[in-house]
């Protein structure tokens, strides 16, 4: 497709990380586009923090951003999994995969990965509309006519729904799609002063606890990165309690834990929110020629992989190599399912099996958790470590085996 001069720019629904990066690279490609964002506020402070994987860094290079954001973040050299007594059940050790792909995993809170996005997309030119929420699209002729709650209405070339994984494009677009699924799982994440805490020497440690998970890290200088997920039902899942209650339920969930987790866990005062976990095995269509789908909004995955932010990432590179590549839009398009949707399905499979083994209650589930984890756990590895070698930045349109 040949670049677009015209008066009328390609609309992305949605400032997230998807959204983001792909107003960066259309820009840098030479589009008009305009980001529309529900959000009023341009970077909050919800979501805590996020691991973005060497594939994701890798996709970073193809924006010009890898270094920049890493800077923002823990340099991340792996996992070490420890059951609810403390003893280590695995050490993933990422350092050679890292080393070979060329790229770190790297730990960085959400606000600083988009504040640098959100940068970068208006140095490079993006018009970026906040307090714009979706709420119906309509096709006319070539265009798409886009109308959001604040009453404006807007004709875009085409759109790209970038709104995440409850997307309101992938639903006008897309009535028949299935809905994201409830994994049985909600989590909850921030940060904490606790100077008495060890670092974790780039690892990050991880127990199953007798209730809960728990995740952390800690750096030589700042705070605690912790994050935990727990079985909840769907209806409790949705409620948003306070976040000191939180807090205290987070406190209780964790009481019983090997240390540190339990001093870290008894020093939580406030939780702004849990999320309840989603995810989205396969949707038949990921763009019908005029709307395309890209990050969350085409493929819910599970955060227990790490790869969601990295995969949306990925998305964009190629979705973009697909659009200057190709001479047609709906050939770009099909292209670009092809050749991502193979790969995201794979992962929310992954993500979504590690997640079930998060899920054992009672003291025979735990035991046996505990026996066949050692076993599970450097297959999980090798499976994850595939999916990370994968650079998007090299070839965008070449198939990436899984
Ligand atoms: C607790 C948790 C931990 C996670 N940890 C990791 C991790 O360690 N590593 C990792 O890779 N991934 C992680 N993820 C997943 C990762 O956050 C997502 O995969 C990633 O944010 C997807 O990006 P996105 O741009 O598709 O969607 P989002 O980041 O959700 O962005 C969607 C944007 O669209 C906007 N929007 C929504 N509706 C509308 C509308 N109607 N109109 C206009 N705008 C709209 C939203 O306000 C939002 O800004 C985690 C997720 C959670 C919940």
């Amino acid at each position: 497709m040949t670049a677009s001069t015209a008066n009328i720019p390609i609309a992305i629904i949605g400032a997230g990380i998807a959204g983001l990066t792909l107003a960066i690279r259309l820009r840098q490609a030479g589009y008009a586009v305009k980001i529309f964002e529900a959000r009023s506020e341009e970077v909050g402070s919800e979501g805590a923090f996020l691991t973005l994987a060497p594939n994701g860094i890798n996709a970073l290079k193809a924006l010009g951003l890898a270094e920049r954001i890493s800077a923002r973040g823990i340099q991340t050299l792996g996992i070490e999994m420890l059951n609810a007594s403390g003893k280590r059940l695995a050490l993933i050790d990422e350092r050679k995969l890292q080393h070979e792909s060329a790229a770190a995993s790297i730990t960085l809170p959400r606000s600083a990965l988009l504040e640098e996005l959100l940068m970068a997309a208006k140095a490079a030119g993006a018009e970026i509309c906040f307090g714009h929420a979706l709420t119906d699209l309509e096709r006319e002729g070539a265009c798409v006519v886009l109308r959001f709650a604040n009453g404006v209405a807007v004709r875009a070339a085409w759109v790209a729904g970038c709104d995440g994984v409850w997307s309101k494009t992938r639903r006008l677009a897309f009535p028949d799609a299935p809905p994201p699924t409830y994994t049985g799982l909600t989590g909850t994440g921030g940060f904490i002063d606790l100077p008495a805490v060890a670092p974790t020497d780039g690892f990050m440690r991880m127990v199953f606890g007798e209730h809960a998970f728990f995740g952390y890290i800690k750096a030589e200088q700042g705070p605690v990165f912790w994050f935990d997920s727990f079985p909840l039902a769907e209806h409790d899942a949705m409620a948003r309690p306070d976040p000191r209650a939180l807090a205290a339920f987070t406190r209780r969930l964790h009481a019983g834990d090997p240390e540190p987790v339990g001093e870290i866990a008894a020093n939580i005062t406030h939780v702004p929110r849990a999320y309840p976990i989603y995810d989205m095995a396969h949707l038949p269509r990921w763009h019908d020629g005029q709307i395309v789908l890209a990050g969350e909004a085409a493929h819910a995955v599970s955060p227990h992989a790490g790869q969601g932010a990295s995969m949306a990432i990925e998305d964009v590179v190629v979705l973009a190599a697909c659009v200057t590549h190709h001479s047609t839009r709906p050939a770009a398009f099909a292209a670009y399912q092809e050749l991502r949707r193979e790969r995201a399905e794979h992962v929310v499979k992954i993500s979504r099996q590690r997640g079930t083994q998060k899920q054992a209650k009672g003291r025979f589930a735990l035991l046996l958790r505990d026996l066949i984890l050692p076993w599970v756990i450097p297959f999980g590895a090798r499976t994850a470590h595939s999916v990370m070698r994968y650079r998007a930045d090299h070839a965008p349109l070449v198939k990436p085996g899984l």
